[in-house]
């Protein structure tokens, strides 16, 4: 049985604006990662197709990771991502890196090349390069768009990418990478690399987060669901359910992507929407904003 979904941010998408072409281009752009993650679960691990499905949504400019992230308010990017392996616990992550192509690649590459979980800023790019992950100059992660959000002072959907896959072994696995958010203070490091925050698997779980990172730090959100599975021997939707639950009473938005050892998928949000698709362990095929 294997078991896939991801998400694109979730955030204010104002629906108003949102035309249907518009709406089109995003849900044509997640069909594709979901497609690149999907077909590396058939025969690989998934940790390959959660890699594979970020990949696919941070070379796309319409996301916020890797090409097309958020600006700081120096109007640079600085970005974090993180991967886990729910089976062993093994986990990788870069944050506040600047030149590495898909950050994705690189928290793999701490992951599995070194003895560290997290690595940050110059030293984290130093060893990226030095294990052959792909560099990009700063200019390529620029886009109009975002530079004009951050100079019109534009909240809009957060548009952190993130996959959760179950494989047929059984094992789980959960990438997150982003921008942050627009007008983040250089510097600032989201929850998206902090393990048990933005991104977590073990072998109950596997969960990617999106939204104000600074509300999934203080709950601890992606291991909070997998706490109440454990502790409270909650069901996956529950557990996730009761985990944003833990954001809303901060006053935050936002929402998750998770999927449990039986090919179950949650994908609960607060906000008005969040880009997400999925395909479960029936092969039910999901693509939807709000
Ligand atoms: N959680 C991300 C962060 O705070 C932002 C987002 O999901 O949009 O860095």
């Amino acid at each position: 049985m294997i078991a896939l979904a991801i998400h694109g941010g979730a955030g204010t998408m104002a629906r108003r604006k949102m035309t249907s072409a518009f709406a089109a281009r995003y849900e044509k752009a997640l069909g594709r990662a979901l497609d690149a993650g999907f077909e590396t679960l058939k025969n690989g691990t998934s940790l390959d197709a959660v890699c594979a499905a970020v990949v696919e949504l941070e070379d796309n400019a319409l996301f916020n990771a890797g090409r097309g992230a958020c600006y700081n308010t120096d109007e640079k990017h600085e970005l974090d991502a993180a991967v886990m392996d729910g089976a062993t616990r093994r986990a990788g992550a870069v944050a506040a890196v600047s030149r590495i192509r898909n950050p994705v690649l690189a928290a793999r590459a701490v992951m599995e090349r070194s003895r560290h979980v997290l690595l940050v800023g110059r030293g984290a790019e130093r060893f990226a390069h030095e294990h052959g992950v792909r560099m990009a100059p700063p200019s390529y992660f620029a886009t109009r768009s975002r530079l004009l959000a951050l100079r019109r002072r534009v909240a809009g959907h957060h548009g952190t990418v993130g996959a959760v896959a179950l494989d047929g072994d059984g094992r789980l696995a959960a990438a997150t990478s982003t921008g942050g958010y627009t007008g983040k203070l250089p510097g600032r490091v989201g929850d998206s690399p902090l393990i048990g925050a933005g991104t977590y698997a073990d072998e109950l779980c596997a969960v990617s987060g999106t939204g104000l990172g600074e509300a999934f730090i203080r709950t601890v959100l992606a291991h909070d669901v997998s706490a109440r599975m454990r502790y409270r021997r909650k069901k996956l939707a529950t557990a996730s359910g009761g985990a944003l639950a833990g954001i809303a009473a901060l006053g935050a938005d936002g929402g998750l992507i998770a999927v449990d050892r039986r090919g179950n998928i949650a994908m609960p949000f607060n906000s008005e929407g969040m880009y997400r698709g999925a395909i479960d362990r029936r092969g039910r095929r999901t693509i939807a904003i709000y």
